[in-house]
């Protein structure tokens, strides 16, 4: 049994000083400092700095120049150790629109890694796909050649690894095929990459869409008179919607918007592809070629291709641009897009009886320790 000391834990709506955390691979107990023996356990000391439940992100594509797209098994568990190290235990990688096959190679890649036991990084959840039932008009940085109209039945055989799919509810077919998803249960369907009006977004949402993908980009904007999907995943309260907190893909004048109009349905995500943790330069996304400087990745006509941001980075420019205490700024990037994904009940937050998935950083968001089932990672 671990126990980790001398840290200001961060719990779902407060922050807890003068508290020790108890843990084998679950959390055993939160108490007073004064009443643990400390010679019955294994001594963690935190140093005054912020114990914060892991992070979970639920949008990623890539990192340490690897892509969940390649179908790579190896890459998988690179990244899953690489994005640990950012303080995330929990994730969703996330394919893009490519040929089905290779499509289906990535899922069954993904579904063989997670099933593993031993502790690489970060644990699997479940495939986050992002297409392909697009709007060729809000493609992005997808390939076109690739989109497919929306069919159900697909995504319902992939079921046991799909935990959350992005498509367009305006596409032809779409309505019956979110009908046919959010029925079975098992699969949250997301709008985006849509050109859909307002009336169309909520026709989507009607049918049983429950969360938007990286709101703001890749779908109609908000406007007074054709709110858009933006106006949509705003307004209705069963949506649950991501945003790529690194202040160059949204305005971070508008995080407080964002937090205010959706409260714990606000996901924190990275949309991170395979630059991240990367020197700038030349690097590809569905065969495309892109070109990473700083912050920004950019498609050679100058499209907006992914990310190379941190969830750790994202809770830090949350942090700095909103009045949002401490731990509901965690929250936004791991409570949240847990309940979204359906996983609260395990991870998400320190919660006596849920995972030992545990970081301990300093108030910058630096993450120091990782701690994933109560194994520490190193670091
Ligand atoms: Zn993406």
């Amino acid at each position: 049994m671990k126990c980790i000391i001398n840290g200001r834990i961060v719990l779902e709506d407060k922050v807890l000083s003068g508290n020790a955390i108890i843990f084998d691979e679950k959390i055993r107990a939160i108490v007073p400092l004064e009443e643990v023996e400390q010679s019955k356990y294994e001594i963690i000391d935190a140093k005054g700095n912020l114990v914060a439940p892991g992070l979970v992100d639920i949008h990623i594509h890539g990192y340490l120049g690897e892509d969940a797209s390649d179908g790579n098994a190896d890459g998988l568990k690179k990244m899953a150790a690489g994005i640990a190290k950012n303080g995330v235990t929990s994730w969703c990688p996330t394919t893009m629109t490519i040929a089905k096959e290779e499509l289906v190679k990535a899922f069954d890649v993904a579904r063989e890694v997670k099933a593993e036991k031993e502790c690489y990084g970060a644990k699997i959840l479940g495939v986050h796909s992002e297409g392909p039932f697009i709007n060729p008009s809000k493609k992005g940085a997808q390939p076109e050649e690739y989109i497919l109209p929306p069919d159900g039945d697909f995504v319902l055989e992939h079921a046991d690894i799909i935990k959350l799919i992005t498509l367009a509810p305006e596409m032809e077919g779409a309505v019956k095929c979110i009908e046919k998803v959010y029925e079975d249960g098992r699969v949250l369907v997301s709008m985006g990459h849509s050109g859909a009006s307002f009336d169309e977004a909520n026709k989507g949402i009607a049918a049983g869409v429950r969360h938007a993908t990286h709101l703001f980009n890749a779908m109609t904007g908000l406007l007074h008179r054709n709110p858009g999907v933006v106006g949509a995943a705003l307004s209705d309260e069963r949506v649950s919607c991501e945003l790529i907190a690194d202040t160059f893909h949204v305005n971070a004048g508008l995080y407080k918007l964002v937090a205010k109009a959706k409260g714990d349905k606000f996901c924190l995500i990275t949309d991170c592809m395979r630059a991240g943790g990367m020197e700038d330069g030349e690097y590809t996304l569905g065969g495309q070629k892109v070109f990473k400087t700083g912050i920004q990745c950019l498609l050679e006509d100058g499209t907006i291709a992914g990310s190379v941001l941190k969830l750790n980075e994202a809770v830090r420019n949350l942090r700095e641009h909103t009045e949002l205490s401490l731990a509901e700024v965690f929250a936004c990037a791991s409570l949240n897009p847990a309940k979204a994904v359906g996983e609260a009940d395990k991870i998400g937050s320190l919660e006596v009886g849920k995972c030992a998935d545990i970081i301990i950083c300093d108030d910058d968001i630096n993450v120091f320790t990782t701690i994933i089932d109560g194994e520490l990672l190193k670091m």
